[in-house]
């Protein structure tokens, strides 16, 4: 037998629902894509989008778009990346560079961008192919299990808030204290804002404030507009929470001109009444995660200000129990796989 291993683990979903453990060969990475030996990679709710067969894609596919590794190989026509680098790759698999978005220096709007994890694998695994284009560098001083989940939870909210309306001072609320919102409530409290977290039930009271929110609203003992408007109205809600009720309920708890950007996503329709839209001129809209020049942004964030997730690890190997209990709503705050060398 070689000693060169031409086999890595990874656990790949099979059918609707169905995650396992397998072992794949080893492929050299095509023109304008690298191969990374993962060391990390987060378990994301959007996970579930792949592994429950929301999206039409060839079975089987390796979910995971937080992960975080060294380049070990690189493909031709690839620069300005090396071998042994650190990097990670988020939910936006790389932009095209020819097409009108791309042009525009739209790179999340590219019109032939593949997501991670959907059209082709993802970070599951010991070993991920990733278009160059996707790719993040991950700073020195960062630990690949801490940098992972920055790369779609982190950046997904670092950069709705920085893009958003609101200015240092002003109310901004953060709907659902999970994955996402875990991070939102850190980043807006460390950008200047005055930082509102709605949840269901009395006990993430201490949690939020613990984050740095400033209020906590129990949205199952009062209703979050009154809430908010009680505190002046918010200049910004981020919707982490994806059921659409909960959404719709943010909305009159906006201040005039506020804006609610809806981050989680979930086929359940936000039902609002258009009077409540355009009597204050309030709005609401999407945004899909963020860039990869972006994501290296939130990393230089996070470290300057020690914006962290919280997280337990697991290695791959108890992939299928981990993503299990993330969909059960018990993954305090993120999971993340690692995948260590002992293991192989
Ligand atoms: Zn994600
Ligand atoms: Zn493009």
């Amino acid at each position: 037998m070689s000693s060169v291993k031409l086999s890595y683990r990874a656990a790949q979903a099979v059918k609707p629902g169905k995650l396992e453990l397998t072992e794949k060969p080893i492929v050299d990475p095509p023109p304008g894509h690298v191969r990374i030996r993962v060391e990390a990679c987060g378990i994301c709710h959007t996970d579930a989008a792949t592994v429950e067969g929301l999206f039409p894609i060839e079975w089987p596919r390796v979910p995971g778009h937080e992960a975080v590794g060294v380049i070990d190989k690189i493909g031709p026509a690839v620069e300005g990346w090396a071998v042994g680098q650190r990097v990670g790759v988020g939910y936006l698999g790389g932009s095209c560079g020819h097409c009108e978005y791309c042009r525009r220096g739209d790179l999340v709007s590219c019109k032939n961008q593949e997501y991670v994890g959907v059209q082709h694998d993802g970070g599951y695994a010991e070993v991920l192919i990733a278009r160059q284009s996707g790719l993040v560098s991950i700073p020195d001083g960062i630990s690949s299990v801490a940098a992972a989940p920055l790369l779609c939870a982190g950046l997904t909210t670092f950069s709705a808030l920085r893009n958003g309306p609101a200015r240092a001072g002003d109310l901004v609320a953060v709907l659902g204290i999970g994955g996402l919102g875990h991070l939102g409530v850190q980043y807006a409290r460390h950008m200047g804002f005055e930082v509102v977290a709605i949840g269901r039930g009395p006990d993430k009271d201490g949690m939020a404030r613990k984050l740095g929110a400033h209020h906590y609203v129990d949205s199952s003992a009062s209703d979050p507009a009154d809430a908010l408007q009680a505190l002046g109205g918010a200049a910004l809600v981020l919707a982490t929470a994806s059921g659409g009720k909960a959404v719709a309920q943010t909305v009159r708890g906006l201040r005039p001109r506020g804006r609610v950007i809806v981050l989680g996503a979930s086929p359940d329709p936000i039902e609002i009444a258009s009077t409540d839209l355009l009597f204050a001129s309030r709005s609401i809209e999407g945004a899909l995660t963020g860039d990869p020049t972006t994501s290296e942004i939130t990393l230089k964030f996070s470290q300057l200000s020690g914006v962290a997730a919280i997280v337990e690890t697991t290695p791959l190997a108890g992939a299928v129990d981990a993503y299990a209990r993330m969909m059960a709503g018990k993954a305090r705050f993120r999971i993340v796989l690692t995948m260590g060398k002992d293991a192989s």
